[in-house]
């Protein structure tokens, strides 16, 4: 696998009003580990190496939210056709917010994408306005219009999104909102929250969520993955098909 992000700053980022409080976009560019915006050729270059010299099978690109209404759409399908013009095999998967015009979506699928994450962390309104509150100003509605078109798209299980455990969401709440999902095309990515250094919910101390909590929840999703014949691997790019992150894997998802 590998994993870029093509642009290391995100307008949610700036404030800690709208900031993720999980997310750590702008701290690598910080400390001066990597650049702000990735350029497509040398993003082809390192794909090329590493497909020939490191065997890598899959790619994922995502990038911090711009101001633009294609909310970072169209450098990412910049990236993805120069990478696939130099790697035609390699699998890409992007991840972005849903664009103000839904049409960026066919545009990253005729670069090249084979699949799409648009992550919303959370379907709890109360819990979105805590920790995410730039990206829950984007409403659900207009996520699920996303995701249907992101599905007619791309097909059927090959969009995902993120459902973080440990936000305080009700978890039975949580595996309806996944079934819901499920039926849709969309593959629910069940992961646990991580307080990674330098978040805000690592300064304020938020601890990652029981082993019970991760594995109830991962269980019945799994369970309604394996029911719908969704299995991440069939994404074959992205956080789902990898599924390092998750249990859902493990658990037969
Ligand atoms: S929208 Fe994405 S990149 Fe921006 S602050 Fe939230 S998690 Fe980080």
């Amino acid at each position: 696998m590998l994993a870029t992000t093509v642009v290391q700053t995100c307008i949610r980022y700036a404030s800690e009003s709208t900031r993720c409080r999980f997310c750590t976009i702008e701290e690598s560019l910080r400390a001066g580990a990597t650049t702000q915006v990735k350029r497509p050729e040398r993003l082809a270059e390192v794909a090329e190496a590493a497909w020939r010299l490191d065997g890598v099978t899959q790619m994922v690109m995502t990038t911090g939210t711009s101001n633009g209404a294609d909310r970072g759409a169209k450098h990412l399908s910049r990236c993805v056709a120069a990478v696939r013009g130099a790697v035609p095999l390699l699998p890409v998967q992007v991840q972005i917010e849903p664009p103000e015009q839904l049409d960026w979506i066919d545009r990253l699928r005729a670069a090249g994408a084979a699949a799409i994450g648009i992550h919303v962390e959370a379907l709890d309104e109360r819990v979105r306005a805590r920790w995410t509150p730039g990206k829950a100003t984007v409403s659900l509605e207009r996520y699920e219009q996303a995701w249907r078109r992101a599905v007619a798209v791309f097909g059927p299980n090959r969009v995902s999104t993120y459902l973080l455990v440990g936000l305080g969401e009700d978890p039975d709440e949580l595996i309806a909102g996944a079934r819901r999902l499920i039926a849709m095309g969309v593959y629910p990515f069940v992961v646990p929250y991580r307080p990674l250094d330098g978040s805000l919910a690592s300064r304020d101390g938020i601890p990652a969520p029981s082993p019970e909590l991760l594995e109830h929840v991962t269980r019945r999703v799994a369970g309604a993955l394996n029911a719908a014949g969704m299995r991440g691997s069939d994404q074959t790019a992205g956080c789902a098909a990898c599924g390092a992150c998750s249990a859902l894997p493990q658990a037969g998802g």
